[in-house]
């Protein structure tokens, strides 16, 4: 996909990252967060309609050894704290570390499991059953831009966005296909990867075919497509814009810091990230 850049085009190839939607992560499991089963049925509806948008789906599993404690990750002889030890969890091939049903996972590309006998919240920790990494095959299959959703935000969200920014993608977080453990934590972590240069958008906001000229129009009507916000890293004017686009700020509205962070940072960090 050939992306308009302002003046400048660019190859696009987006992935998709889907992080731990797994029945222990949501409702009625082990670490169940709210709104993990909505944000595995928005994760469908999103790749229902848009089938051509991503070329490759990975999704992640923490999938951890049930005859240890998987490098103190597991509370076994106190009470977990919730922020290093927690309790069982996504024990390998047990029902809890299976994918939530909700999520239909048709268009995966590569699985990844992780957490093997250790702590992994990111999905670069991981790799597929051949031994794959993450990092290796977006290189391989050159990816320029990730796309994440998934569980939970304060934690292996905010972990593979910083990862996948470390790697070199420009990244999004798709803040309407996310659910955190708890509302501070998961506001502090948004605000986090924002100012690391992660993009905060709207799933709703996403367009199949971006065509020159489209993306101006979009943010006047406030359904702005992330270009127009990529678009800030090649010039101070579109910064401002960016900075005034509706569906950032509606997006981050439940989140002053993130807020006014992701408007910050569309002029600041972005512009070294070109
Ligand atoms: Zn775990």
């Amino acid at each position: 996909m050939i992306q308009r850049m302002g003046e400048e085009e660019r190859t696009v190839a987006r992935a998709l990252f889907i992080i731990d939607v797994q029945n222990d992560f949501t409702e009625g499991g082990a670490l169940g967060v709210d709104g993990g089963a909505q944000v595995a049925a928005g994760v469908s509806e999103l790749l229902a309609q848009h089938p051509r948008y991503y070329s490759s789906v990975f999704a992640s599993r923490d999938w951890h050894d049930i005859d240890n404690d998987n490098g103190g990750h597991f509370a076994r002889d106190a009470a977990p704290d919730f922020v290093n030890t927690w309790p069982v969890h996504c024990v390998a091939g047990t029902p809890g570390a299976e994918y939530h049903p909700a999520l239909v996972t048709d268009a995966v590309t590569f699985h990844i499991r992780k957490g093997q006998g250790k702590p992994a919240y990111s999905i670069f920790e991981g790799t597929t059953e051949a031994g794959e990494t993450v990092g290796a095959l977006l290189t391989a299959r050159g990816v320029t831009d990730v796309d994440i959703v998934g569980l939970a935000t304060d934690h292996c969200v905010r972990a593979s966005v910083l990862d996948a920014l470390e790697h070199g993608q420009h990244v999004r977080v798709l803040t309407d296909l996310i659910a955190g453990v708890a509302v501070a934590p998961s506001e502090a972590a948004l605000a986090e990867v924002a100012h690391a240069g992660a993009v905060l958008a709207l799933s709703t906001a996403i367009v199949d075919e971006p065509v020159a000229g489209a993306a101006g129009a979009a943010g006047e009507s406030g359904a702005a497509e992330a270009p127009t916000r990529d678009d800030a890293a090649e010039s101070d004017a579109a910064a401002s814009d960016a900075a005034d686009n509706d569906a950032a700020e509606s997006d981050a509205a439940d989140n002053d810091a993130a807020e006014s962070d992701a408007a910050d940072n569309d002029a600041d960090e972005w512009s070294g990230h070109s």
